[in-house]
């Protein structure tokens, strides 16, 4: 059986490292020739500001952000932008090589891309974050465009900063650019379904993953670590739609567990009102080990990378591991996971349902012609289960682990681009 990287080779690795190894073995195992693995172990293009923000106070601020356009052998370069403080261009630089992958394994006509800006967005008001979004746009503004590069929302990023984006985008063009970047609110062409659309996909994967394994989802009880769109969101979906028991979630301030089942919709309004989680009436405080520990079906990490390691992998008592998040696995635990039989439905394919609508929005945008929810509902779904099955028979046929089999039908079609287009000039 194979893993796309050994725990021996992971040791301290950073993110981008990971993403290289897994290049490498993925690539050896489809005879990928080396030149070509030469090329896509290495970003494209990558663009580093620094760039001045008056604060409210009057003060100016010097802020630091990226934009790394990964690969773009198969359409335009497609990936969101995330405010964080602990972003890194070396972070960055593996989020859009992973967007590569994740855009490929979809069938996608877009290549990957990732932005990051170092901020930690709970220490400013909506005015700074605006000026923020509107001086970094300015600056990637030379190399984003409806048909050069897209971006979209990421960590502590929303509709709001996307409809900053595409203004400013708009006000430098002179014209009305919807199409510059996907996940807007729907008044300005954003899609229907955008804001739970990863939510979605992660549904819709997990309820693929569950029949083939016998689980019944709708007695299933789920663990949740993040309660931002993306973890708040499936807690919704999976308890109305998939009549699963939300047992327990956490969030960066805190985590709870209630056996009998959380209200997501409550839950969300207690975050709301006190900024987490925790606190909520009626439900046990837990300690995040606790939760990663918790006896249930399905565990989704929703926040950020790097959450699953060797050091906590043998707490997990799940069947399945649905990757809300980017990168929320290492490699060393994907190993000790694979070993213990444990599903894991990779982020490359799991939360791929977010792009996929930006892809959905953005043929809209660029058509000025808008779907209903019931149709980007459909064809997400059409989607989604197409990439689970071709994912999940390639990992049967090639008996590896299910990320394994993710590079390996990406990959291939990144290689068959490469051929047919050839190499310029
Ligand atoms: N940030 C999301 C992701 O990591 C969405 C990207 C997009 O819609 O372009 O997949």
């Amino acid at each position: 059986m194979l893993q796309t990287v050994t725990a021996q080779e992971t040791g301290e690795m950073s993110a981008f490292e990971i993403a290289q190894a897994q290049i490498d073995a993925v690539g050896d195992r489809l005879g990928v020739d080396s030149d070509l693995l030469e090329i896509l172990k290495k970003p494209t293009r990558e663009l580093t500001v620094n760039f001045p923000v008056k604060m409210d106070d009057g003060t100016i601020r010097v802020f630091t952000g990226y934009r790394v356009q990964y690969n773009q052998v198969l359409g335009p370069f497609k990936g969101g932008i995330r405010y964080h403080p602990d972003v890194t261009l070396e972070e960055v630089r593996a989020l859009a090589a992973w967007m590569t992958w994740k855009c490929a394994v979809i069938g996608l006509p877009y290549g990957g891309a990732k932005g990051g800006v170092i901020v930690d967005v709970k220490e400013l008001s909506p005015r700074e974050i605006e000026r923020i979004t509107r001086r970094f746009t300015s600056e990637i503004s030379i190399i984003i465009g409806p048909h050069k590069d897209i971006p979209a929302p990421d960590v502590y990023t929303d509709a709001q900063v996307m409809a900053w984006i595409m203004d400013t985008y708009s006000m430098i063009m002179g014209y009305s650019v919807p199409g510059v970047v996907t996940g807007k609110p729907p008044i300005i062409g954003g899609s229907s379904g955008r804001e739970e659309a990863t939510s979605r996909g992660v549904l819709y994967t997990t309820r693929q993953a569950a029949m083939i394994l016998g689980l019944d989802l709708a007695k299933a009880r789920v663990v949740i670590q993040g309660y931002g769109n993306v973890g708040y969101n499936a807690a919704r979906l999976f308890h109305e739609e998939g009549g699963s028991k939300i047992v327990a979630v956490s969030d960066s301030r805190g985590a709870i567990r209630d056996k009998e089942g959380l209200d997501p919709l409550a839950v969300k309004a207690h975050k709301d009102e006190t900024g987490s989680v925790a606190g909520f009436p009626g439900a046990e405080p837990i300690t995040p080990k606790e939760l990663l520990a918790e006896k249930a079906d399905v565990l989704i990490p929703a926040a950020l990378s790097g959450w699953i390691t060797a050091d906590n992998v043998d707490a997990v008592q799940t069947r399945i591991i649905a990757e809300g998040a980017n990168g929320p696995t290492t490699p060393d635990a994907d190993q000790v996971l694979f070993e213990r039989d444990i599903t894991v439905i990779p982020d490359i394919l799991c939360n791929a349902g977010g792009v996929t609508v930006s892809y959905f929005e953005w043929v809209q945008s660029l058509q000025q012609f808008f779907w209903s929810l019931e149709e980007v509902k459909q064809r997400l779904e059409e989607i989604m289960v197409k990439a689970f099955d071709r994912v999940w028979e390639m990992a049967q046929e090639e008996n590896v682990d299910m990320r394994t089999a993710a590079y390996m039908v990406a990959m291939k079609k990144i290689v068959r681009a490469y051929e047919i287009r050839g190499i310029y000039p």
